[in-house]
């Protein structure tokens, strides 16, 4: 079992910020900016490119649900979106809360925010 696959069934906590019955989002834990999200479908598959046309585009409709909230919770200019999956293979998408570009450089050090802000964001975002 991935450690997402763990996450989204409660095994390892998380901030979490939105789920259904196939999707789960919670806060990156090292994220790049304050609100940095990752978006996974439940069903554990490594490449993103590997799930089904119809898992595909319903991963990205919820993606999209929570990027609005994302918006709204998080002052920003604009959510930005990527997928890497060079350190947990389990397909997932990132939104980051984005001021400028230079908010989202994967190579910059990584923020780590005290867990009391983790959790604050969090339901901000999930009640948004
Ligand atoms: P990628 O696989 O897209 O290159 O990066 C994986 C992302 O997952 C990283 O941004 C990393 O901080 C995040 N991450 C890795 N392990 C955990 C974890 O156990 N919990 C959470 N919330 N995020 C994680």
């Amino acid at each position: 079992m991935s450690i997402f696959s763990r996450i989204a069934a409660g095994e390892i906590p998380s901030y979490k910020v939105a789920a259904d019955d196939r999707h789960f989002a919670f806060l990156d834990i090292n994220p790049m900016a304050p609100g940095h999200t990752l978006v996974i479908p439940r069903r554990e598959v490594d490449y993103l490119f590997d799930l089904t046309p119809q898992e595909y585009a319903d991963l990205w409709a919820f993606a999209r649900e929570v990027a609005l909230k994302l918006k709204k919770a998080v002052p920003c200019k604009r959510v930005g979106v990527a997928v890497l999956g060079m350190e947990v293979p389990h397909a997932h998408i990132h939104l980051v809360p984005l001021q400028s570009e230079s908010d989202m450089d994967f190579r910059a050090p990584k923020l780590s925010l005290p867990a009391e802000e983790m959790e604050r964001i969090a339901s901000a975002i999930a009640s948004a």
